[in-house]
């Protein structure tokens, strides 16, 4: 038993010292490495350790960055023998971007002792913005510009609207308030005829109120322009849908807007054969005033036009000369009374101062050159305007300088001589025996187209030269009495001459006589 017990001590002691042998000529066959984290390893040299086959020892310096320093620590070893540590040597030829990096070798026992892997510090400038390509830039630079624009358009855009919705608001509330303003002095509805009829029964005599007059002022649209005269452009224009004359003045007569204004205003002038005057305004400040003068519109014109374009029969021949005679006389006569009219003188008859109406009587227009005579203290009211008549029609007293002007019968004396030269000029267009003259101006066959002073004194005055009468005249009844009227009309003795109310008074006759016998005629 003994022996048994000796020998298995025996073969004990002989497989230990087997297994030191097996053991130590495994380790012989390693790589030894340098490390100063070394595994427990109790055969070795204190700070070594044994790299597994085929493996490395390594050389790691760990890079700390702190707040206010960087420091750096070493470590030495042995490699494991997996392929994912052997990686990390690469960073021996490619510098990692990592605080630690490794090399390795596997030269001979102890080789990582000199081995210094490569530190790449990390970059203390930032890390370069991503830069952007040249051709990327212009588009960039495109783009920025378009939104830029298309920003600023929005922008100008939303201003104008939001101004111009402000504009309208505000033009709307003016509007409304101008209304109602106009609604006070004019009721909707109201016309004309209406407005001047009220103002006839009830007021002065002498017009529509003030404010009603600015009111229709404000409220007429010009339409078309129909007429230039001396002193002004006259259009057609439109009240509510009425035709209505306006009369604009040159800026610079503002004295012939304001003299004919305030002779239109006369007390009782309201007449079928004066121009209805309806409203004037004078609108505007410091250098530019604009002067309106409206009146009722006749589209037919002034008799110049209408005779230019009408060839006549006797009656409306007499009805236009009777009818314009009715007019002067109006004027020529003065109303007694506490509302009086005064006697009026136009000074400026000629057939374009006349209007034609729808109805084939006339209207006397243009008063801007016309004298009121002051009963009261026996004065001519003049113009303090420059304005002087129309040569053509001037009487010779007139041409010749000779009438007293504090005269008041001198100048309805004048405009009776102005007035036979346009019942010449009607006659002429009345068709005797089948013909009718031509329209002509009187003495258009001695005096051009705008004739001085002169050249009319000297026709009229000196050679008394008077227009010439139709032999064809002389043998129609109406046509002998017309001649007669218009001879006595244009006689070079102002005192000789017909009153504006015989001329009417004969011409009524006429026109009475002709109408019993068109009724005669049309009744057998
Ligand atoms: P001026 O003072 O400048 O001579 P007028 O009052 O004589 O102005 O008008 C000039 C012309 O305008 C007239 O000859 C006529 O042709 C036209 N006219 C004036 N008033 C009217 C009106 N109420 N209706 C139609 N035409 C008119
Ligand atoms: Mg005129």
């Amino acid at each position: 038993m003994a022996d048994v017990r000796l020998w298995g001590y025996k073969i004990y002691r002989i497989c230990g010292a087997l297994i030191l042998v097996l053991q130590l000529s495994y380790v012989g066959l390693g790589l030894r490495c340098y490390c100063n984290q070394c595994p427990q390893m109790s055969d070795l040299p204190s700070n070594s350790c044994m790299a597994r086959p085929n493996s490395k020892c390594f050389t790691a310096v760990t890079i700390n960055y702190l707040e206010d320093e960087t420091t750096e620590s070493w470590d030495y070893g042995c490699l494991g023998d997996d392929e994912s540590t052997l990686l990390q040597c690469k960073g021996d030829l490619v510098p990692h971007h990592v605080p630690k990096t490794i090399a390795c070798c596997d030269s001979g026992d102890d080789c990582n002792w000199e081995l210094t892997p490569k530190v790449v510090e990390r970059s203390t400038t930032p890390v370069p913005e991503y830069e952007v390509p040249k051709k990327y830039e212009n588009i960039t630079h495109i783009a920025l510009l378009i939104s830029v624009t298309v920003c600023f358009v929005i922008l100008i855009i939303t201003v104008t609207f939001v101004y111009l919705r402000y504009r309208k608001r505000e033009l709307e509330r003016e509007q409304i308030l101008e209304e109602a303003e106009n609604e006070t002095f004019i009721g909707t509805g109201e016309t004309l005829h209406d407005l001047i009829e009220q103002s006839q029964s009830s007021g002065s005599g002498s017009g529509l109120p003030l404010l009603v007059q600015r009111t229709i002022a404000k409220q007429i649209h010009l339409i078309k322009s129909i007429g230039k005269g001396r002193y002004g452009e006259v259009w057609k224009g439109k009240w509510r849908g009425e035709n209505v004359a306006v009369k604009i003045f040159f800026t610079t007569e503002e004295q012939s807007w304001f003299r004919e204004t305030e002779l239109y205003q006369t007390v009782l002038l309201r007449h079928d054969n004066i121009l209805g005057f309806i409203a004037a305004d004078i609108k505007g400040t410091g250098s530019w005033t604009q002067l309106f003068l409206i009146t009722d519109y006749h589209e037919n014109g002034s008799l110049y036009d209408y005779l230019k374009l009408h060839t006549l029969d006797t009656h409306e021949m007499l009805l236009l000369c009777h009818s314009a005679s009715c007019g002067i006389s109006h004027l020529h006569t003065e109303i007694f009374g506490t509302r009086g009219k005064p006697a009026i003188a136009h000074r400026d008859i000629k057939t374009k101062n006349i209007l034609v109406k729808k109805n084939g009587t006339c209207c006397i227009a243009d008063l801007g050159l016309a004298v009121r005579y002051i009963s009261e203290s026996s004065e001519v009211d003049i113009a303090p305007n420059t304005r002087s008549g129309t040569k053509r029609y001037m009487a010779p007293e007139v041409l010749e300088d000779r009438v007293n002007k504090n005269h008041f019968d001198a100048y309805k004396q004048a405009d009776m001589y102005a007035f036979g030269l346009v019942v010449w000029e009607v006659a002429r267009r009345c068709i005797i025996g089948g013909i009718a003259e031509d329209h002509a101006l009187p003495y258009f066959d001695c005096l051009h187209s705008d004739p001085s002073f002169e050249d009319v004194r000297k026709i009229v005055c000196v050679e008394q030269i008077r227009p010439a009468i139709p032999n064809r005249w002389i043998s129609d009844p109406y046509m002998k009495i017309l001649t007669k009227v218009m001879i006595e009309c244009w006689s070079p003795n102002p005192a000789a001459r017909l009153t504006s109310l015989r001329v009417k008074k004969t011409l009524g006759k006429m026109l009475e006589s002709i109408e019993l016998h068109t009724k005669l005629s049309s009744q057998s």
